[in-house]
C-alpha cells in the first residue's frame, strides 16, 4: 500500500544528517503508527515508537505533505445517518454534535485524512453499513 512511509530529515547526535522514517498503517483492526531513526554515518538505528493510537502531528504532518490527503466520501444517500455516526464517533472518539458534523462533510466534499486514516475509517464504515469510497 502507498502513502502509509514518510521520511523526516534530522540530524544524529553525531553531527551527521540522519532520517526519521514513519509509518501509520492498519493492524489487526487498529491503526498504528510507528517511527525509526537511523543514522548511515554512525550506524545508529533506534526503533523510536509504535503503538496503536492516532499518530501525532508532526507525523500526520509528513505523511500529508509526502503524499497528500486522501479522502473518504459517501457512495449514494444513506437511508439513515444512524449508522455513519455511531462508527465516526468511534473511531474518531468525537462527541456526538461533532460526529454529525463529519457525517455531513463525509456526504458533501469527504473527509480527508492520511491514506492509513482514511483505510481504517473506511473499513469501520462498510463493515457498519455504510458505503464508502476513497477518492484520490
Ligand atoms: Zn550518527
Amino acid at each position: 500500500m502507498t502513502g502509509r512511509t514518510a521520511e523526516i530529515a534530522v540530524r544524529c547526535a553525531c553531527g551527521s544528517a540522519a532520517v526519521r522514517r514513519v509509518n501509520q498503517f492498519v493492524l489487526h483492526d487498529e491503526l498504528w503508527w510507528d517511527a525509526e531513526f537511523s543514522c548511515d554515518a554512525c550506524g545508529a538505528h533506534l526503533c523510536e515508537h509504535a503503538g496503536a493510537e492516532p499518530a501525532p502531528d508532526d507525523v500526520r504532518a509528513a505523511l500529508l505533505a509526502a503524499h497528500g490527503p486522501v479522502r473518504l466520501r459517501l457512495v449514494g444517500p444513506l437511508p439513515s445517518r444512524l449508522p455513519a455516526l455511531k462508527v465516526v464517533r468511534e473511531v474518531l472518539s468525537v462527541p456526538l454534535p461533532r460526529a454529525g458534523e463529519l457525517v455531513e462533510e463525509l456526504s458533501r466534499e469527504g473527509l480527508e485524512g492520511t491514506a492509513a486514516e482514511m483505510e481504517f475509517l473506511g473499513d469501520r464504515l462498510r463493515r457498519g453499513g455504510v458505503p464508502v469510497d476513497v477518492d484520490r
